[in-house]
């Protein structure tokens, strides 16, 4: 085993223990709550031999590894106590015949601007510092995902740092079974993934739609948006944000974009107003060019500082009328601090145009998630995440992790379970990649 100045000299990137300049900078994921852990070593890596290396060194020594892509994880799975494996010197982006190879360290904003020098683009997250990883290997939901579906679903191959050290580029023909398990079951699990291949799509010009609403009847908005949005044509996304601040009433807001001109945008938000007796105020910014489109969205995004608690379930029906009562009734109750939101994101299209078993993602019959989110310390969250489950699925997003489920399997991977385990035991039979709702090798049977 090499020791730690031998390490650190056997790497292109850098070495940070808790003694070397930039340590507070580098160890700190972008979730303010996970800020305060501390790794004994984070390795930035700069090539793939760096990330062999540093997955050696972590055997060697059985220190815990968690993989950082853009740090973002609600559940702090690229955070820990032992050695941090950074990918963020990882990140470029090449373009050929259409098929984008990216690095594992990218972001969505540094993603949506190299592609579109190339008039090309990906159905993906709104995030600006979301890493391009982390959120391909939990699937990908997005603003194009009703018309191109996941971020996962033009995945075509990719190179991974096994649990041995060994490295291999997967795809439909090369170890097919990891590359079916890369697409959608949540990073972190079966290798360290250093860069990705995509079938990129054309970069569409879009039409951004914004509503607000203080002064209408909740119950027929959420009831009209749900009959209409997941239904709606592919080419519109819109989803609707309900949100609560003390001592003001409940604001509605809908938010989304159409790869539509502005006049067939507005007919169909029209008809969602119409449905719900509310007034059209709708703004529609028009010609949008689709990354331009994901920076006004930014802001939207932006939590830092933040410290959050969120629950999250699909829905493949509608919530019936007496739990979208209890859960408006829940969100508006009096109090004196906290912001809360209850966000709805339309599914369909698409994303369900993929068999459940053909990747990894297995929530191909949903209509909408739904998401509630508030301060770390509001009850709210699990009372009215619990209402609302009288009505779910029973199926929760991967990249929206929830420590508090009972039967995790189920609820991220469905029927897709038993093979992600015999994935598992092919790749990972020791666990070298874990966490506590991490898929178990096959041969340890059930969690
Ligand atoms: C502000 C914000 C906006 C978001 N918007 C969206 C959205 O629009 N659509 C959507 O679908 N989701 C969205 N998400 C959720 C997002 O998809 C997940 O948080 C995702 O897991 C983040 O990936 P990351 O690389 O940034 O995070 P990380 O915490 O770095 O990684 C997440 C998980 O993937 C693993 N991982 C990361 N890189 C690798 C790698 N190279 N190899 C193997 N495993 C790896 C990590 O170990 C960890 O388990 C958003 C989250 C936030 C905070």
């Amino acid at each position: 085993m090499l020791d730690l100045a031998e390490f650190r000299g056997s790497l292109d990137g850098e070495l940070f223990s808790p003694d070397s300049p930039g340590y507070d900078a580098i160890r700190r994921p972008v979730d303010p709550a996970f800020r305060e852990v501390r790794p004994r070593l984070v390795a930035a890596c700069r090539s793939v031999s760096d990330v062999v290396g540093t997955l050696r060194h972590a055997t060697a020594t059985g220190e815990r590894l968690a993989v950082r892509g853009g740090g973002h994880c609600f559940a702090g799975r690229s955070s820990t106590d032992g050695i941090v494996l950074d990918m963020s010197g990882l990140a470029g982006v090449s373009v050929a015949a259409d098929v984008a190879t990216i690095g594992a360290g990218a972001r969505l904003a540094q993603v949506y601007a190299a592609l579109h020098a190339h008039g090309r683009t990906l159905p993906a997250g709104c995030g600006p510092t979301v890493g391009i990883a982390g959120l391909t290997l939990g699937g990908g939901i997005g603003l194009l995902g009703r018309e191109h579906g996941l971020t996962c679903d033009r995945l075509v191959g990719a190179r991974v740092v096994l649990a041995d050290g060994s490295v291999v580029d997967c795809d439909q023909d090369h170890d097919a079974d990891l590359f079916w398990a890369l697409r959608g079951a949540g990073g972190g699990q079966f290798g360290v993934v250093t860069s990705l291949r995509f079938d990129t799509v054309p970069e569409p010009t879009t039409t951004r739609v914004e509503a607000h609403w203080t002064d209408v009847a909740l119950d027929d908005l959420v009831t009209a948006w749900q009959a209409w949005a997941p239904d709606a044509p592919d080419e519109l996304t819109v989803n609707l944000g309900l949100v609560s601040e003390p001592g003001a009433p409940v604001r509605a807001v809908l938010f989304g974009a159409a790869s539509l001109d502005a006049g067939a945008t507005r007919e169909l938000v029209r008809d969602l107003a119409d449905r719900a007796g509310v007034p059209a105020a709708t703004e529609l910014r028009a010609s949008l060019p689709y990354h331009l489109l994901k920076r006004t969205f930014a802001e939207r995004d932006d939590v830092s500082g933040r410290v959050l608690h969120r629950r999250s379930e699909f829905f493949a029906r509608p919530l019936a009328p007496d739990t979208l009562r209890s859960l408006l009734r829940q969100l508006g109750e009096p109090r004196d601090q906290g912001r809360r939101e209850l966000a709805f994101t339309a599914m369909g299209g698409a994303y369900n145009r993929v068999a459940e078993d053909a990747t990894a993602f297995a929530h191909r019959g949903e209509r909408f998630l739904l998401e509630h989110v508030a301060d770390a310390a509001d009850p709210w969250v699990d009372a009215s995440w619990a209402t609302a489950h009288a009505d779910g699925s029973g199926r929760v997003y991967p990249n929206f992790p929830d420590p508090a489920l009972d039967d995790w399997p189920a609820a991220y991977h469905a029927g897709n379970h038993p093979r992600l385990a015999a994935v598992k035991q092919a790749y990972d039979p020791h666990r070298r990649f874990d966490f506590a709702q991490a898929v178990r090798p096959a041969a340890e049977g059930e969690a």
